[in-house]
């Protein structure tokens, strides 16, 4: 086994979903890094039941590289795995299987692998590590991770490379994504009184069609970007409740539903003018049931989306360090648009394929891992 193999199969082993206490695998990169002398910082939520993680390698100057990623996994319950998921399983066919292998804790193990050359080389530029917790459930620790980064240390980083799994090919747009849940409050009756009452399920109804002809709208308006699949921003509805029986009129109705944005469109343009719709709706129905109400809730706040430019100096990095010269873009969301937000040229590029992300038997290539070492040792290479 190879000292970055090893170091997966160790991080592996913390069997950590996210929404669940990452403390066990925080506390042990904490020892891992204090071991060769480097100093870190960890970021507790309110209830001191999670952390993020950031260190500085090297002098306090400005024009530093951050290394991001998440603890935390996506569960395996009612999948399909044919070994242990949380041990580290080599076939013997050139890949290593775990839950986090390539997501993303293949990238982890490569930043930790070559933390003893980074310590022993004369860095001219630092490298810092952000690692966060809650990612695969919208992205919820970076914003607090980013800031208090920014707070601890005098100097600015200026870059951010998000390791999520692209084969390590410098990925340079991301879509933005928010996850709401909208609820309308009607009135109950009897079937044949539709004159009196409202039905919560008739205006939800009308809700979920004004999302589908807003995204029509978007795409006629031209708002389209080939370099995503769609080219456009999405809005749909993936689940919706109401109603106790066919002859009685609802008092509730709800629906979960998600907008991915294009860079050129803004979430909180879309839920404004969704929410017009609604008061406009309200201000209508109201004469009728004075307790009519929509609410709508985001589930997590919006995760803003990427959107690098191929002419930007994190693009000529990364290229340089991978020797990936080929850009892409994908449709999956992840903390770099919240990097970019936060002034860091930011860009995604990590070991392993985000088609092995998520599923039963998720792999990484021992191949892909050596490669993101190398990749790292380059990165070692161009600051010192
Ligand atoms: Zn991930």
């Amino acid at each position: 086994m190879t000292s970055v193999e090893k170091i997966l199969s160790d991080l592996v082993a913390f069997p950590v979903l996210g929404g669940e206490s990452n403390l066990s695998i925080i506390h042990w990169i904490k020892s891992y890094l204090e071991s060769f002398g480097v100093i870190t910082t960890l970021v507790p939520n309110e209830a001191g039941t999670k952390a993020s993680l950031h260190c500085r390698i090297g002098p306090s100057v400005d024009g530093g590289v951050i290394l991001s990623g998440h603890t935390d996994v996506v569960p395996v319950e009612g999948q399909n795995w044919t070994s242990d998921p949380f041990s580290l399983t080599d076939k013997g066919d050139g890949n290593l299987y775990a839950r986090g292998a390539c997501d993303m804790k293949g990238f982890l193990a490569c930043c930790l692998a070559v933390l003893p050359k980074m310590v022993t080389t004369n860095l001219k530029k630092p490298i810092y590590f952000a690692f966060s917790y809650d990612e695969e459930i919208g992205c919820l620790a970076a914003p607090e991770l980013i800031e208090h980064l920014k707070a601890s240390y005098t100097e600015k980083p200026k870059y951010a490379i998000i390791g999520e799994p692209s084969m390590l090919q410098p990925i340079i747009g991301q879509k933005g994504i928010c996850v709401l849940h909208t609820t309308v409050n009607g009135s109950a009756g009897h079937s044949s009184r539709i004159r009196q009452e409202v039905s919560a399920i008739h205006e939800a109804a009308r809700l979920v069609l004004w999302l589908e002809q807003k995204m029509n709208t978007l795409i006629a308006q031209g708002r389209v970007d080939e370099r995503f699949t769609p080219p456009h921003s999405s809005l749909h509805v993936g689940m919706i409740q109401g109603g106790i029986a066919p002859n009685v009129i609802a008092d509730h109705a709800s629906f979960f539903w998600d907008v991915r944005t294009i860079p050129l469109d803004s979430i909180n343009d879309i839920l404004a003018d969704f929410n017009d719709y609604c008061q406009e709706r309200t201000k209508q129905l109201q004469p009728t049931f004075a307790n009519f109400k929509i609410i709508t809730e985001a589930h997590h706040p919006p995760v803003p989306p990427l959107n690098t430019l191929e002419n930007q100096s994190i693009v000529h990095l990364v290229k340089t360090i991978t020797g990936n010269k080929q850009v892409s873009t994908v449709s999956y969301a992840a903390e770099a648009g919240q990097f970019a937000e936060a002034g860091f040229e930011s860009i995604i590029c990590g070991p392993g394929s985000i088609a092995q992300a998520h599923k039963a038997d998720e792999f990484i290539e021992k191949e892909q891992l050596a490669k993101g070492v190398s990749m790292i040792e380059q990165l070692v290479e161009l600051l010192k």
